[in-house]
């Protein structure tokens, strides 16, 4: 009864309040995920190619690009044209951001946003209030391929942001019982006190959907393995943020004796790629994004994954390299959807790491408010050598020595405690794992028995 009053009369209202009218998306996206394959394909070339001729006219970074390399954007006539456009690096956007931003737009009004990314690297950029609807109701679209719909509670493993204002907070919380019914398990510091309140909680609101980063579902997973918890059965369980392996896939889902759906995206690109309820790959957002793999290996497929935002005009991401790697599935899945398939993706992975009072702090946490944030930092990883131990790799330029040095310090008192060490060390690059991943916080410290041990 609740769940569809909040479904069909609350979150139209609030939404028409917001002014971010994601619902009209919502109904579009619906529609055009049944579509065939080659009218999807075709919709999108003639967006890519209008986004092309736009980021031409209106970004100052792009004309000259194009115009660098001898590049004209009305020479594309047909897909296979679209290797003739030049690639974006994440260092081109660090160096040119403003220049990328259309001159249509006043950058005053846009959305600015980052991330710490899958590599390490801080990284700003802008949209659109029409954006933010798009990217809101593609992530409905594909949450609820799990089975979860609008007015569902569901509860989240992830980086709580704390917000200090509180006029804010008491918005956020009344739009949180009202609307969303979302509970978090802040992973930025979890104790095992955290992951029994969060068992209670789970079981109080019989909450069935659970949404969370790899690492910290696997986690859970042992948790409840560790205390042979028999009561939490949630019905579905989306894993996202980092890549899951086999053997937590395994785990997770022979745990809870549910299905772990997985997806893969990153901030500034939002959703890329989710399984729906066949498990047969990971249909690509493909109304708003063009997902190329380049470098192809004629013998399993696995090449880099290349990505053009179709939507966001107010910076447009045109074939941006994110240092991923997949695998394009040419089948239909049996589910109907025309929307292609990525069959995997060789993710990032990030530990945990334990503070010296035996809390954990996963990863991602950790990336998105340190990486994207600290002054003068090109490029970051932690490694754990001891329980109250930590160095902080790092590739910086002049402006770290201060300002970056204290802004990390006292993060890392916030997130691990004042008494753990935390030394420096300046290098000129981080190499990848020898599997071609990046990892962004790497624990000597944590093994699979202490997980096992974590009850
Ligand atoms: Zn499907």
């Amino acid at each position: 009864m609740r769940q569809k009053l909040i479904k069909h009369i609350i979150a139209p209202l609030w939404s028409i309040k917001d002014g971010c009218y994601y619902f009209n998306f919502l109904n579009e996206f619906e529609k055009s995920q049944y579509l065939p394959r080659e009218v999807i394909v075709e919709t999108q070339f003639n967006k890519l190619k209008s986004m092309v001729k736009y980021a031409y006219k209106y970004c100052e970074f792009y004309k000259r690009k194009y115009s660098e390399y001898s590049f004209d954007p009305d020479s594309l006539k047909d897909l296979s044209d679209i290797k003739k456009v030049p690639v974006l690096t994440k260092e081109e956007i660090q160096t040119f951001k403003m220049q990328m931003v259309s001159s249509e737009c006043d950058v005053n009004k846009l959305i600015p946003d980052m991330t710490g990314g899958s590599t390490g690297s801080p990284l700003h950029y802008y949209y659109d209030e029409r954006m933010l609807g798009i990217r809101r109701a593609i992530t409905i679209r594909h949450d609820r391929w799990s089975g979860w719909d609008i007015g569902k509670p569901v509860a989240y493993l992830w980086a709580a942001h704390r917000d200090t204002d509180i006029f804010k907070g008491i918005k956020i919380y009344l739009r949180n019982v009202l609307l969303e019914r979302t509970y978090i398990l802040n992973t930025s510091n979890i104790g095992k006190d955290d992951l029994r309140e969060f068992t209670d909680l789970l079981k109080k609101k019989r909450i069935q959907y659970i949404i969370g980063y790899a690492s910290s579902l696997y986690l859970y997973a042992k948790y409840i393995a560790g205390i042979n918890d028999k009561e939490v059965r949630p019905k579905a369980i989306i894993s996202t943020a980092e890549g899951l392996d086999d053997m937590q896939q395994v785990f997770i889902e022979n745990t809870f004796k549910c299905k772990v759906f997985n997806r893969y995206g990153c901030r500034e690109l939002n959703l890329i790629a989710s399984e729906c309820d066949k498990h047969e790959g990971l249909h690509i957002n493909s109304e708003c994004l063009f997902l190329e793999v380049n470098n192809v290996d004629a013998d399993d497929q696995l090449g880099e994954i290349i990505l053009s935002d179709l939507c966001n005009n107010a910076m447009p991401f045109i074939r941006y390299r994110i240092k991923d790697m997949g695998i394009l599935y040419e089948k239909e899945c049996s589910c109907g959807r025309g929307l292609p398939l990525i069959k995997s993706i060789n993710g990032r992975a990030t530990d945990f790491i334990i503070t010296p009072r035996g809390k954990l702090v996963s990863g991602p946490s950790v990336t998105i408010t340190v990486i994207a944030k600290t002054p003068g930092l090109i490029q970051g990883q932690i490694i754990q050598d001891k329980i109250n131990h930590l160095i902080f790799r790092a590739v910086v330029d002049d402006s770290f020595e201060i300002e970056g040095k204290k802004f990390v310090r006292n993060k890392f008192i916030e997130y691990f405690g004042n008494d753990m060490i935390v030394d420096f060390d300046i290098v000129d690059k981080i190499d990848s794992e020898s599997s071609g991943k990046y990892r962004f916080s790497i624990s000597h410290v944590i093994d699979e028995e202490l997980l096992n041990n974590y009850k």
